[in-house]
């Protein structure tokens, strides 16, 4: 499970802190560099760590903390806080338009779990009560479509496809006309996936978005491949400007470095964890949460 091994390093780190009466600056100083070594190898950005420890430091060693009658414990607070703060302090929930239909566009590489992650996204909205519609746009790879049949089938939500041959943006702007006749309250565009960023897809993004004017681009990255994924939410946010990112393949990734590096590193929220390949396995992501399971 996520944060397994991070989650122990710290507990242990900190649990020395708790059983001390008084704390020293050394105190604090040891236990921040085993904190920093631990985040280092739950391969959390460099420069993300870096900020962490001072940030921290900075708190513990204040006199409010030092002076108190339970400086371990405030101690165990501050990294509580401040890890909640690294994955965005509070949930960051979807923006549903005012005038419907919302609109929201995936993007992500290839096997990131895109498809997958847009049948689990129609299943959670019609839990709540919407009316999604999915929309192909992958007309590049030859099972793309057929996939995305497949999901919104098992899930119950309608699918959009033009096949083939047609333009991806005069698709979009199709299932957009579709969706506004038959009562869609939410349309989920699936683009075509990359192995790496390439700049022709990149641009048929953009010019979809163009089309679309979406109010969510969703940037979905596989949290087992850890900074490789922070680099593509970096690279896609730069250029294309996304809302948020899900987060899919939680329950692979033992380390959780993308998980709290993504947020400081792009200043875009964490909006979804998927933690499994069945439909319902897609939750909001909760930093606090996630903060105290790892601290236990
Ligand atoms: P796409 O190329 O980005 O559209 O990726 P797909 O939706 O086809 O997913 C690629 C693979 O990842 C599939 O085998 C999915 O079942 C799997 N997958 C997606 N999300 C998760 C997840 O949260 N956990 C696990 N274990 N597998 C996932």
């Amino acid at each position: 499970m996520v944060f397994e091994s991070l989650s122990e390093k710290l507990q242990n780190a900190l649990g020395k802190l708790k059983g001390k009466g008084k704390l020293s600056e050394k105190d604090v100083d040891l236990a921040m560099r085993e904190v920093r070594l631990a985040l280092l190898e739950a391969d959390v950005n460099f420069k993300v760590v870096k900020d962490f420890i001072k940030t921290v430091k900075e708190r513990a060693i204040g006199s409010e903390v030092m002076e108190s009658l339970t400086p371990g414990q405030q101690v165990i607070k501050i990294v509580n806080e401040e890890l909640t703060n690294l994955m965005g302090k509070s949930e960051a929930k979807l923006n549903f338009s005012s005038t419907p239909p919302t609109v929201i566009l995936m993007c992500g590489l290839q096997g990131a779990g895109k498809t997958t992650t847009t049948g689990k996204l129609a299943f959670n909205l019609k839990k709540q009560n919407k009316r999604p519609l999915l929309v192909a746009c992958d007309i590049y790879r030859p099972a793309a479509i057929k996939q995305l049949e497949v999901v919104g089938e098992k899930v119950g939500a309608p699918v959009f496809t033009m096949g083939d041959k047609i333009n991806p943006v005069d698709i979009a702007k199709a299932a957009l006309e579709h969706g506004k006749k038959h009562g869609n309250d939410v349309i989920i565009i699936d683009t075509a996936g990359r192995l790496h960023i390439d700049e022709e897809l990149m641009i048929e993004i953009k010019n979809i978005h163009e089309a679309v004017k979406p109010n969510e681009v969703l940037l979905v990255l596989d949290a087992m491949t850890g900074q490789d994924a922070v680099n593509v939410a970096d690279s896609f946010n730069q250029r294309l400007g996304i809302t948020g990112v899900i987060l899919t393949k939680l329950d692979g990734d033992a380390r959780g470095g993308a998980a709290l590096s993504i947020r400081a590193v792009t200043e875009k929220p964490i909006k979804f964890a998927a933690m499994g390949e069945k439909f319902d396995q897609l939750e909001p992501f909760h930093p606090d949460r996630m903060a105290s399971r790892i601290l236990g």
